[in-house]
């Protein structure tokens, strides 16, 4: 059985494609094959994201038109072949796309991978209504701002509405310092007011935007990252595994170059 989750918000700029191809990659690398549809329609930066943009020749907006058949509009991710990536339209009237395209796409998409991710638009009209049409389940990602919070909010009141019960959420951008001073609503503050089940808590990390400007996806970098080792647990535990939330407090600044000088003995 496949699954096919839609990664949604309300609010914008909290996440939602970022977590999308960090999720989508994650997944990938856990063997699972993964297509990620971006239903951001006129706004598309999934493939951005994803180092992908180049490699563009249709859209699921051809996909619905029949202009193409749906394996010339799949991307498939040269370093992750278990990943591929349907496009959004970026230049053509997008009213014309219905719920009912959407579903019809997401579903014959869920024969051939085991995971359809949907990265959604912001807001809750059209684009909105179509990206959730085909879903089964949901991801909502939030920070933890008030504004954010009362979004995500509103927004599992309307997938309930739209028969999506199955809702996790994935807190982003925390920052332990500010949560520290009372400064930022704590993960628990978050999780008081909307009743969803956590899958992640994800640092605010300044390698999420450089590897947004690399177009690679954090996961898969060589590097160790906190966020991108939160986003291969959040994959883990969409997976079934249980596994424990990370501590996401870092050291404090200089603390690492204090030790190395100290164990060298430079200090
Ligand atoms: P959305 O799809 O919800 O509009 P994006 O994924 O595009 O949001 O992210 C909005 C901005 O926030 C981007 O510039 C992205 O690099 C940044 N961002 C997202 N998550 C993090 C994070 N954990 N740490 C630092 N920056 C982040
Ligand atoms: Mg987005």
């Amino acid at each position: 059985m496949s699954r096919i989750i839609v990664v949604t918000s309300g609010k914008g700029g909290v996440g939602k494609t970022t977590s999308s191809a960090n999720l989508g990659m994650a997944i990938a690398k856990l063997g699972r094959k993964v297509v990620l549809v971006d239903a951001d329609f006129g706004l598309r930066n999934l493939d951005l994201l994803l180092g992908l943009e180049n490699r563009i020749v249709y859209t699921a907006l051809e996909v619905i038109a029949r202009e193409c058949k749906l394996d010339q509009a799949l991307v498939k991710d040269k370093r992750q072949p278990n990943l591929s990536l349907l496009a959004a339209p970026q230049t053509r009237n997008k009213t014309v796309i219905t719920a009912a395209h959407m579903k019809a796409l997401v579903e014959v998409l869920s024969r051939y991978f085991d995971y359809v991710l949907i990265d959604c638009p912001a807001g809750i009209e059209s684009g909105f209504q179509n990206a959730i049409a085909g879903a089964k389940e949901a991801i909502i990602v939030t920070t933890p701002e008030i504004s954010a919070v009362r979004d995500a909010d509103r927004v599992v009141g309307l997938l309930e509405a739209n028969r999506i019960t199955d809702i996790k959420l994935i807190l982003n951008r925390i920052r332990p310092a500010m949560v520290r001073n009372n400064d930022m609503m704590s993960i628990e503050d978050v999780l008081d007011i909307l009743s969803v089940k956590l899958i992640g808590a994800i640092p605010d990390d300044e390698q999420v935007i450089v590897s947004t400007n690399k177009g690679e996806p954090l996961v898969l970098s060589d590097k160790p990252s906190l966020a991108g080792t939160a986003y291969e647990n959040v994959a883990r535990r969409l997976e079934g595994q249980e596994v424990e939330f990370l501590n996401l407090e870092v050291p404090p600044k200089g603390f690492f170059a204090k030790l190395t000088s100290w164990i060298t003995g430079n200090s």
